[in-house]
């Protein structure tokens, strides 16, 4: 069984290597296909394509788009798209154009807090241009000393209720699912149970919904997932036909939880989402 990692990052958004790098280390590590996701990004994916190529392993172009859900924010991984596609590219620009209006109303959340400078602060983190996420500020408090860690910054800071959360409009689910589509992609929910919907209710909704606007497939297997919600998703996508999907989600040396390619096998019984592209 070849190893497949469909969802990882690098300096083309919040990742800390190169398209190539993330690429190479795939390679060293074992895995047999990758796909690069980037957030609302798809510029790395040129540099990443001829990399796969020299290190001998398949590559899948992607990308990870932010999309409102009521009042979450969900993200959807795009795999097998066409990077030339050019209703694609106008909508993950302007998902890019808007983050930089949100970034600045971060830093005016976490001076009101009594932390000034952090848009500047953030944007000497930034490897990627107009793509300014939470990860760059994260990396700023940490350097600055304010947090441990980026995982103490998201316990801290950020995240809804604290200081450094603003509200923003992304791209509706319908819309982001209709960009990939129309780009010849497959349409992942990524790693949904780290949306804090509030219960299984919730939860069997945002699928459905999901399942409505022609979205493929769910990303079972993912580092924030536990057994418990792996074998959850799993009976999701059973239940409606929907593929399954598997990605580390890696960012970089020393701030991710799993490595590239470390993920097991798909659970039995599911559609592997690659039998779609
Ligand atoms: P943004 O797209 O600007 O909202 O930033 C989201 C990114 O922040 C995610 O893709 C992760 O890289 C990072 N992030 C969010 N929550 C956490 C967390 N609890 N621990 C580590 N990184 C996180
Ligand atoms: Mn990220
Ligand atoms: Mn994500
Ligand atoms: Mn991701």
């Amino acid at each position: 069984m070849p190893r497949y990692d469909l969802h990882c990052h690098s300096t083309s958004s919040d990742g800390l290597l190169s398209p190539a790098a993330v690429v190479a280390r795939a390679a060293s590590r074992g895995v047999d296909v990758l796909a690069l996701t980037d957030h609302d990004d798809i510029s790395g994916l040129a540099e990443a394509s001829r990399a796969a190529v020299d290190a001998g392993i398949g590559f899948v172009p992607g990308s990870e788009l932010s999309v409102n859900w009521e009042d979450l924010t969900v993200h959807v991984v795009a795999l097998g798209i066409d990077p030339g596609d050019r209703t694609l590219t106008a909508g993950l620009r302007s998902i890019r154009e808007g983050r930089t209006g949100r970034a600045k109303r971060i830093g005016e959340s976490l001076a009101a807090a009594g932390i000034p400078g952090a848009y500047q602060g953030a944007l000497a983190f930034v490897t990627s241009e107009e793509l300014v996420s939470r990860t760059h500020f994260a990396r700023w408090l940490v350097e600055t000393g304010r947090c441990r860690d980026i995982g103490d910054v998201f316990k801290r800071y950020l995240v809804p209720g604290r200081p450094g959360y603003v509200e923003h409009e992304w791209t509706t689910l319908p819309q982001a699912i209709g960009w990939i589509h129309g780009a010849g992609g497959v349409a992942v929910l990524a790693h949904p149970g780290r949306y804090k919907v509030g219960g299984e209710r919730r939860m069997t909704q945002l699928i459905d919904e999901f399942t409505a606007a022609g979205g493929d497939a769910l990303e079972v297997l993912s580092p924030s997932h536990s057994a418990a919600q792996v074998a959850q998703f799993a009976t999701h996508a059973r239940l409606r036909g929907l593929a399954a999907s598997t990605g580390s989600d890696y960012h970089g040396p020393g701030e991710s939880w799993l490595d590239l390619g470390d993920l097991p096998p798909l659970p039995a019984g599911l559609e592997p989402v690659w039998s779609r592209f």
